[in-house]
């Protein structure tokens, strides 16, 4: 626990004094007053809520559960970490709600586990600038594999910022939905940034393919959908040449067919998406991603310009784009592939987020890409988010293999037995054969072999895995450990954020 600070409740020392009459200790950070009604988190397994209210004041206890106690010439309330009591301090507390961030820079903080805001809230900190957070980010197929509901995901986020005291703000993102009934669900849970993932409509085979299969796929294209026509399509592009800073775009008629032939279904789902948010959402503040990041090929900048600004036609609103750039970025390790040629897209591609927005660049599978930070930071001039996931569980793992080395030594061995099913959907390049058996890691080398690519990806992709197998053995164990849990993914985050808290 930071410091050992008490919590300065009102009334002087009466509610400490029964709070630990009760064996409960509060989270100095969490303590907050807000319209005379104090909150803090307690600590423990499992946590717990308190609620102070002043003489008069017991109304505001209405949305809370707990056992109620006179201390202090006020009632204090001490419940349990429901999903009741969260909506509670969600409505009692606005900066505790989940809203959409806008255009500013920000950071996606994916936590499989739930247990992870506050170190990536420590992270934050140290760092310093302005990031703007999104503690709460999963995607429907990371909810399927933890067993964990939408609610959860978003109830997590909520605990730990206000366990540590976090009160600047926080977004929630539906991450990689495909599916209308994805949003619904992800709406009634909170959720304020819904990311659309259309990857299933981009044609792959769009790229090889030669001019008359391209002319086909265009005409076959849902132009109702689309409101448009292949004539107006074509008159709105061929022979016209955008300038954007240093960047002309062209289309002749192969860039236009391509285009539409990979992305055009894609637009069209996209605008689906988009609107059934919208009617969706009612006068609830929410904002859209969209990312084709999950794709065999990279997004041209004529691709990405095409894709905008027929978005835009179909009165799609957004925040931010994730493209699928060149070369790999795949799960958990460095950007893989030329980094100059990589510096030459982003500049295009945050060209034209900046003149057709203006909106962010999203880089997806962005955690631990340090080669690719100064590059994004300079080209993006702020416009950027950063989507991170897996690499938090891995820091859980790291904690685990100083902790309970044979836990650890169980878990990634399991994690080899699983490792060809479960890489199916991900981009990883990690071999079994490159990568140490488990009997042959000294105990004292367990944590670094998080540090190299092929066993860093085996223990990546296999989460859904092990969380069937050990999650009671590890959820208790960083439960038990939480100053040892947030410091590995401080120190880990704070080489995330830097290159981008200036
Ligand atoms: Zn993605």
């Amino acid at each position: 626990m930071p410091g050992g600070r008490k919590a300065p409740w009102s009334g002087g020392d009466a509610v400490s004094h029964r709070l630990t009459q009760l064996d409960l200790e509060p989270l100095p950070l969490s303590h907050v007053a807000s319209q005379d009604v104090e909150y803090a988190a307690l600590a423990g397994d499992p946590p717990r809520l308190a609620v102070l209210a002043p003489l008069g004041g017991e109304r505001a206890l209405a949305d809370f559960d707990g056992e109620r106690s006179a201390v202090a010439g006020g009632t204090l309330l001490v419940g349990p970490r429901s999903p009741r009591n969260l909506a509670g301090l969600r409505r009692r507390l606005e900066w505790l709600r989940p809203r959409p961030l806008g255009v500013g820079t920000s950071a996606g903080f994916g936590d499989r586990l739930g247990l992870a805001t506050p170190g990536h809230i420590r992270a934050l900190r140290a760092v310093g600038g302005k990031i703007a957070p999104i503690f709460a980010q999963q995607s429907i197929r990371e909810m399927t594999r933890t067993g964990r509901a939408a609610q959860d995901v978003v109830d997590d986020a909520v605990w730990g910022a206000f366990a540590e005291g976090w009160r600047e703000g926080l977004g929630a993102d539906a991450d990689h939905l495909k599916t209308t009934e994805d949003v619904d669900r992800c709406l009634a849970a909170g959720f304020t940034t819904f990311t659309f993932d259309p990857g299933e409509h981009v044609d792959p085979g769009a790229d090889a393919a030669d001019a008359a299969s391209l002319r086909a796929s265009v005409a076959a294209l849902p132009w109702a959908d689309l409101a448009d026509d292949e004539a107006a399509l074509r008159g709105r592009y061929l022979g016209r040449s955008f300038d954007l800073d240093h960047l002309r775009i062209a289309f002749d008629e192969p860039t236009l067919l391509r285009a539409a032939a990979k992305y055009g279904r894609a637009v069209a789902h996209v605008a689906r998406m988009e609107r059934h948010l919208r009617r969706a959402a009612g006068t609830s503040a929410v904002e859209v991603e969209v990312s084709v990041d999950e794709t065999d090929t990279p997004t041209t900048p004529a691709e990405h310009l095409w894709v905008a600004s027929e978005l835009r036609r179909l009165g799609v609103r957004w925040v931010s784009l994730a493209p699928r750039f060149i070369g790999r970025f795949e799960k958990g390790v460095d950007y893989i592939g030329d980094l100059a040629a990589l510096e030459g897209e982003m500049a295009a591609h945050a060209a034209l987020a900046r003149h057709l927005g203006p909106y962010k660049l999203s880089l997806h599978s962005g955690s631990d890409k340090f080669s690719v930070y100064p590059i994004a930071a300079a080209e993006a001039r702020g416009l950027v988010h950063l989507k991170t996931a897996g690499t938090s569980w891995l820091e859980a793992l790291r904690t685990v293999a100083a902790l309970d080395p044979a836990l650890f030594r169980a878990m990634y061995a399991f994690a080899r037995e699983r490792y060809e099913t479960d890489r199916a959907s991900y981009m990883v390049s990690g071999e079994l054969r490159r990568a140490p058996l488990p009997d042959d890691v000294p105990e004292g080398q367990l944590a670094a072999l998080l540090d190299q690519l092929d066993p860093r990806q085996i223990l990546h992709v296999t989460f859904g895995s092990i969380l069937s197998r050990f999650k009671d053995s590890l959820l208790g164990l960083l439960r038990a450990n939480p100053e040892a849990h947030a410091r590995n993914l401080e120190a880990h985050f704070v080489r995330h954020l830097r290159p981008f808290a200036s």
